[in-house]
């Protein structure tokens, strides 16, 4: 009998009621986090341990003991570890952040921490980042140790069933503010809770439709970043005879010099994902995207602009080159005094290959000597870019469970141009791959909704997704 695909796959072994059941305890999970408003930075410090508590209590449920560290007032991060046998190597990670960015009300159609359900959608401040993959999580943790009770097994002292590795989770505090409260803490002071062969993470394995096909691009690098403070040094004087040294003319004409995008160029992962796609989807939009891939500037931007909404051109056109944003600006004390200081901060994006030592040259050539001259520049905080392989056997196993559950779908390595909490793993030697696996209405414009205004997730995204993360651990932990 030639078997359906995926029919091996170990979430098969569970019937449709328990998954049913799954699926409202996880919207009810991500409900009650979405309604503590986890806001970074916390004014005052509080929800974040609270939700840290919440979770400590849904995993006690379920007969998972689990720790609360809070390195700070009201900064709480839980961690927790399901046992294998020990047979089959290091732990596997599940990673996750409990802070989210703040939400102003207006324009908001929903309460941003109301977890309002309408129309099929969960509405609220982290529905996509990243609380969804927070209930994922923690669901995986408590459907496997409700397999081990129902085996008779105590999950908090005894092996899972089937497990040859440990399972660990943590979901920290602080990642949208760089986690030193989070991640970053406890790679320095606990990190015997993060050493893992492998990590799962936020961001990747969402479908994205394109050319009528569906790629669920799984985030195997994230570049790096180097903010710098500036400060631009010209003359003080009377706002009433202008004068070319400005410092907030001078400040003008260097952004002007530092935003002009830079020349591209094509990593090995960006390579491979662009011909992956094009591979995929033939036709125009395999030319175009092999155009992209060969980066070549000119018929990279023109392809570029054919084949993409303008949300995915821009992320496009980050990961094929360093970026320079200048996202802070500040001159001037009264407005008939001539500014002789202005200060901007630069954010700035590494890829893969390029150090905080380069952006600095490039920073500088982009000024050119004669405003270099005036400048100060002081960098402000940097992380490396990181790649994890994606030769690697946890990276195959993810494949799978997509293909599993989706077997049209495409499931291609790509890079992230954000950061994210991988960059404290990256220090342990924890390679991380971002993994919250949703499969999404077509147009729905989820990159959009990140930090953005009536974030939402599908309700059958999340159905779909849950038993796709439930494989990927069962099949890298068997
Ligand atoms: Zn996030």
């Amino acid at each position: 009998m030639i078997q359906p695909p995926g029919s091996d796959r170990p979430s098969a072994a569970i019937g449709p009621d328990r998954w049913d059941q799954a699926h409202q305890r996880l919207v009810a999970t991500l409900r009650g986090l979405i309604r503590i408003p986890s806001v970074n930075p916390p004014d005052p410090p509080g929800p974040e341990l609270e939700a840290a508590r919440r979770i400590r209590d849904w995993l006690a449920a379920s007969g998972i003991p689990s720790t609360i560290y809070e390195p700070a007032p009201g900064r709480g991060s839980v961690v927790a570890r399901l046992r294998g046998d020990g047979s089959g190597g290091e732990p596997l990670l599940l990673l996750s952040h409990l802070d989210v960015v703040p939400a102003p009300p207006d324009r908001w159609t929903q309460g941003p921490f109301s977890g309002a359900i309408v129309d099929g959608y969960v509405y609220g401040r982290g529905a996509v980042d990243m609380k969804d993959l927070v209930a994922m999580e923690v669901e995986v943790f408590r459907l496997l140790a409700e397999e081990a009770a129902a085996d008779g097994r105590d999950p908090a002292t005894e092996p899972i069933p089937g497990l040859r590795r440990d399972l660990l989770l943590a979901v920290t505090a602080d990642e949208e503010a760089g986690g030193l409260d989070g991640a970053g803490w406890l790679v320095d002071h606990h990190p015997e809770h993060l050493l893992a062969a492998g990590a799962l993470n936020e961001s990747g394995a969402v479908s994205l439709d394109i050319g009528g096909r569906r790629l669920y691009p799984i985030q195997v690098a994230e570049k790096g970043y180097a903010v710098y403070r500036i400060t631009v040094h010209g003359t003080w004087g009377h706002g009433s005879m202008p004068r070319p040294d400005n410092a907030a003319v001078l400040a003008a004409e260097a952004i002007k010099r530092l935003s002009a995008p830079g020349a591209p160029r094509v990593t090995d992962v960006m390579r491979d994902f662009f011909n992956g796609a094009a591979e995929a989807l033939g036709g125009d939009a395999a030319t175009l995207l092999r155009a992209i891939a060969d980066g070549d500037a000119d018929r990279a931007e023109a392809a570029i602009d054919r084949l993409c909404a303008p949300v995915y051109a821009r992320a496009a056109r980050a990961l094929v080159r360093d970026t320079i944003s200048p996202n802070i600006v500040h001159a001037g004390v009264k407005y008939n005094v001539i500014p002789g200081e202005a200060t901007m901060e630069l954010d700035c994006r590494l890829l893969p290959g390029t150090d905080e030592a380069a952006m600095r040259a490039e920073v500088i050539d982009r000024l050119g000597p004669d405003l270099a001259s005036v400048c100060d520049i002081e960098l402000v905080t940097a992380a490396p870019a990181i790649v994890a392989p994606a030769d690697a056997p946890l990276y195959r196993v993810l494949e799978q469970a997509v293909r599993d559950h989706d077997p049209d779908g495409i499931p291609l390595p790509v890079m992230a141009p954000f950061s994210t909490d991988n960059k404290s793993l990256a220090r342990l030697g924890v390679p991380a791959y971002g993994f919250s696996p949703l499969k999404l209405d077509p147009g729905e414009a989820y990159l959009e909704r990140y930090h953005g205004v009536d974030e939402r997730v599908g309700l059958d995204a999340l159905r779909w997704g849950l038993p796709v993360l439930y494989d990927a651990v069962r099949r890298f932990c068997g």
